[in-house]
């Protein structure tokens, strides 16, 4: 236990968890740790150095050898592998199609929530990912499940990638973010489950403004 003040933002793919965590800590003046970069970051370097991602053992070895370095300002959010800035590179079709494989694996898991805890502790932080309310900080003071229609989701990371200048296949994503759901919510270890004291959300009727807000005010509530 710390006296930090921890936000756990958790939810399928897609559901805006990133976009919101990183509003929420910038008008709280807190960290922002995204938990999924972490499992990207990994993926790609296994990708790169032709390491199974099917190999549990293999990748947490990858892991211990090298180094993940987040910027948890909450502004650009960049990600380093090694010193390299792997910020774009680990939103990759070839990342997404990955991720869920090697995030499946117990030691690579560990060793994960090793390095979430430890930032956590740290600092007050709004973390988002899969399982940072059942596992990785149970205590946490606020715990949120955003969800959204898979439609609505794909829809979102349509327009996003649009925006950012990105060739984008609304059916492609649809399927990744069907087939990501499935994965992740049946694998064996720390699967995607919302945590019995989450609040859950579901934004697929909500503006972006609406989320930020709903979610500010109970931090703001939790921590009077
Ligand atoms: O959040 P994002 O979509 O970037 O996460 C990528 C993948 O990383 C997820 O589909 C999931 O397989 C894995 N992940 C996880 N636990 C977390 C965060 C992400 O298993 N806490």
């Amino acid at each position: 236990m710390t006296n930090s003040v921890n936000v756990a933002i958790d939810g399928p793919a897609g559901a805006g968890k990133s976009t919101v965590a990183k509003q929420i800590a910038k008008r709280l003046g807190f960290l922002y740790i995204d938990t999924g970069a972490m499992y990207r970051t990994l993926t790609y370097a296994a990708l790169r150095e032709g390491v199974s991602v099917h190999d549990g053992q293999a990748l947490y070895k990858l892991l211990e050898g090298g180094r993940i370095e987040l910027d948890t300002s909450g502004q650009g959010a960049n990600v380093f592998w090694n010193e390299t800035d792997v910020t774009e590179a680990i939103r990759s079709n070839e990342v997404n199609a990955n991720v869920s494989a090697v995030a499946s694996h117990e030691p690579v898991r560990r060793a994960m929530v090793q390095q979430q805890q430890l930032l956590a502790t740290k600092a007050n932080a709004v973390l988002d990912g899969r399982d940072v309310g059942t596992h990785v900080l149970p205590h946490a003071n606020l715990k949120v499940f955003l969800t959204a229609s898979v439609l609505e989701r794909a829809k979102r990371r349509y327009e996003e990638q649009l925006a950012n200048g990105m060739d984008s296949d609304f059916e492609l994503l649809k399927r990744e973010i069907a087939m990501r759901d499935e994965l992740d919510s049946t694998r064996e270890v720390a699967p995607l489950q919302k945590a019995e004291d989450a609040v859950e959300l579901d934004t697929t009727l909500m503006t972006f403004e609406e989320v930020v807000e709903t979610i500010y005010d109970l931090v703001k509530e939790r921590t009077a």
